[in-house]
């Protein structure tokens, strides 16, 4: 049986990203019985999948016995054989494993099963639809980050929980963005919007750069105060940004006049409990000095050593979006959502501003 329930956000610290092969390198093949001997031990084995391979892999849908297509063909194509075994994983942490000459899947249940720890291993993947892909993909947990909210990060285009729930939302509002809509992101950390908007262009932020100018590929723009004219986009996108800004009402401001009339604003952070927001930090604009409120903390960067955390936002966040655009209509969404593998524990907070029509 799979196991469903997602309790790998509390997995102990013990559980580590695969290991370099260095430990087993030199470990002599193992003593392998012959191909049909594999398939029967497979079979008590009980880690092969019947059901989930016939709905994986429609061309074998008919076959008697997939388990022994899978082992004589499957393994060879990369197919999967349950929804959790990672062939990938394993070959890197046993290189002994191809000179073996064993079926991967028999290797590890013979081998390495309680090494690996079954159970807790398949709580690391889930299948689900990804629409920055289009299609059905396995989405894989990170845990050397030890950072829930970028758990099940997908297989295919890296995307996040909130990429994928940014993609979806798009989707919903905004017909025909894929083909059509010109989408700028600021401060893009994956590719998702790139792949998938109709055109697409990005800025950063280089405080000692000139703004407008391009700087290492990106236009160099302040989000509080950019040089783009009223109305240049259809969609303007910032992930996980805004929490890194000194005046986050200055930069919805600024997003909402970027786009078109009927244009749309997309933003992402993770709201607190607070009943008030606070500024952590605060920036003397004349003499570029920071003040720190409350002790510094960074997140990653896709550029710099670590953005700082600027503001905690509390339960007023909503009002204060629309009391910062009031020309536009706010969607504030948040919500799990098994089929895209956004799941408790890792459940992104998507806020849409839809820009008035002139
Ligand atoms: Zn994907």
């Amino acid at each position: 049986m799979i196991n469903k329930t997602p309790t790998y956000l509390t997995l102990p610290s013990r559980i580590k990203p695969p290991r370099k092969p260095k430990d087993c390198a030199n470990k002599p093949a193992a003593s392998v019985p012959p191909l049909p001997v594999q398939i029967e031990e497979l079979r008590g084995m009980r880690l092969f999948d019947e059901d989930f391979y016939r709905d994986q892999y429609p061309d074998i849908a008919k076959l008697a016995d997939p388990l022994t297509h899978y082992v004589q063909h499957g393994c060879r194509k990369q197919r999967m054989p349950n929804e959790w075994f990672d062939i990938k994983y394993i070959r890197n942490d046993h290189p002994e494993l191809d000179r073996s000459g064993s079926n991967p899947l028999w290797y590890f249940g013979r081998f390495l099963r309680h090494e690996r720890e079954v159970k807790t291993r398949s709580d690391m993947h889930r299948w689900g639809f990804c629409p920055v892909c289009g299609c059905r993909r396995l989405f894989i947990a990170h845990f050397d980050t030890n950072d829930s909210f970028n758990n099940l990060r997908c297989i295919g285009c890296n995307g996040a929980p909130r990429d994928r729930a940014v993609a979806m939302l798009l989707d919903r509002h905004v017909p025909g963005w894929r083909e059509r809509a010109h989408v700028h992101e600021s401060s893009p950390c994956t590719d998702c919007l790139k792949m998938t908007a109709g055109s697409y262009s990005s800025s950063q932020f280089y405080a000692d750069e000139a703004l407008g100018k391009v700087v290492n590929g990106f236009r160099n723009e302040n989000l509080e105060a950019m040089t783009f004219k009223d109305g240049t986009f259809d969609v303007m996108a910032a992930i996980e940004v805004i929490e890194h800004v000194f005046h986050p009402d200055a930069m919805v401001r600024e997003m909402v006049r970027c786009v078109k009339p009927g244009g749309w604003v997309v933003f992402t952070t993770i709201p607190g409990g607070l009943p008030v927001s606070r500024p952590r930090a605060m920036l003397d604009d004349a003499s570029g000095e920071i003040t720190h409120l409350h002790p510094p903390v960074y997140h990653g960067n896709p550029i710099g050593d670590g953005a700082l955390l600027t503001w905690d936002f509390g339960q007023d966040f909503d009002d204060n979006i629309r009391i910062w655009a009031p020309d536009a209509e706010l969607i504030h969404w948040s919500d799990a959502d098994e089929r895209l593998g956004i799941i408790p524990g890792g459940i992104p907070h998507i806020y849409l501003l839809h820009k008035r029509a002139a």
